[in-house]
């Protein structure tokens, strides 16, 4: 029986049940966080993330797929002691999240660099995957990457070593990406070009758009989308991305698809209260409360939700270990 990594150990992939497939728990900058302790009650923010966790599980929500790596804060042990009390599965993730250059402790070696010689990131993602995080036994589940607007140098770098770590170890890749600036299509360029199956990628963010014709080129190359900002109003109305996600399912496009919100317990990339004011519908139980019933209305059938919401993700975190 095939095997998914959580925070709190391998779980049988057919118990993963529902998932959202893009959801943070802590997004924060680890180094003004430890300078700024003003900023930070870790007590409760623990408590805090527990009780929202806890009310997805009752909410019927059995795993989320956690893509915070380097650059987003990634502290898996504040994760765990959050998992200890918060009864649903946690797929972490490894890699690095940058929309321009690598951080300076890569900048001088590497490929391509002054100094050059093997890509560190390499090894770091891989014992990720296959030892564990950061001195746990907690492994990762799947490889993350980003590109934003264009492929920079230093963005180009990181998706070559997310590939190489893919290719060593199995583990399935998501990347953040721009529908607007097409950088989905960059990546699938790059990721192809070192012999990745693009049938083992996610490219996230695609919900972000309503350019079917964008979104049939992403499938055509044959990876899975991520309709994963949903309650993100502020980038494209729900009313879109709901009849976005229909129209696709509709034209046989379920198995293509997963949900998300890339919502979080806490993200310090606002000052306080200007998240829930800008973007009040971003939360983790709005698909639950609202885009499910709203994509029945719609006429997405039980059986393509079912797909998007747990079959999808069980064979994303699991075709390259079978
Ligand atoms: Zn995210």
């Amino acid at each position: 029986m095939t095997e998914v990594q959580t925070v709190r150990g391998p779980v049988p992939a057919s118990a993963l049940g529902t998932v959202l497939m893009h959801e943070h728990v802590f997004v924060l900058n680890e180094e003004i966080r430890q300078n700024y302790p003003a900023l930070w009650d870790e007590d409760a923010q623990v408590a805090g993330a527990v009780a929202r966790l806890q009310a997805l599980k009752d909410r019927g929500v059995d795993s989320i797929a956690d893509p915070t790596v380097l650059g987003l804060g990634r502290d898996i042990r504040r994760v765990a002691r959050v998992n200890e009390q918060a009864g649903l599965n946690i797929i972490p993730a490894t890699g690095l999240y940058t929309y321009n250059d690598v951080p300076f402790f890569f900048h001088f070696h590497g490929p391509g660099t002054l100094l050059g010689g093997d890509e560190a990131m390499v090894e770091m993602f891989t014992g990720d995957i296959t030892t564990g995080i950061a001195g746990t036994p907690i492994k990762a589940g799947f490889l993350k990457c980003a590109i934003e607007e264009a492929l920079t140098p230093g963005v180009e770098r990181v998706l070559r070593a997310v590939a190489e770590a893919h290719k060593r170890t199995g583990a399935p890749i998501m990347v953040h990406s721009s529908p607007s600036h097409g950088t989905g299509l960059i990546a699938q360029q790059v990721l192809r070009s070192e012999n990745v199956d693009l049938g083992q990628v996610l490219i996230a963010h695609s919900g972000d758009t309503a350019d079917l014709g964008y979104l049939h080129q992403l499938i055509d190359g044959g990876s899975y989308l991520g309709m994963d900002r949903f309650g993100l109003d502020i980038l494209l109305p729900t009313d879109q991305r709901v009849a976005t996600v229909a129209k696709l399912a509709a034209e046989g496009y379920a198995d293509r698809m997963v949900l998300a919100h890339d919502s979080s317990c806490h993200i310090d990339w606002f000052p306080a209260g200007v998240r829930e004011q800008v973007a009040p519908n971003w939360h983790y139980s709005f698909i639950h409360d609202t885009v499910l019933p709203a994509l029945r209305e719609a006429g997405t059938g039980e059986r393509q939700i079912t797909t998007m919401l747990v079959d999808n993700p069980r064979r994303y975190l699991t075709a390259g270990r079978d």
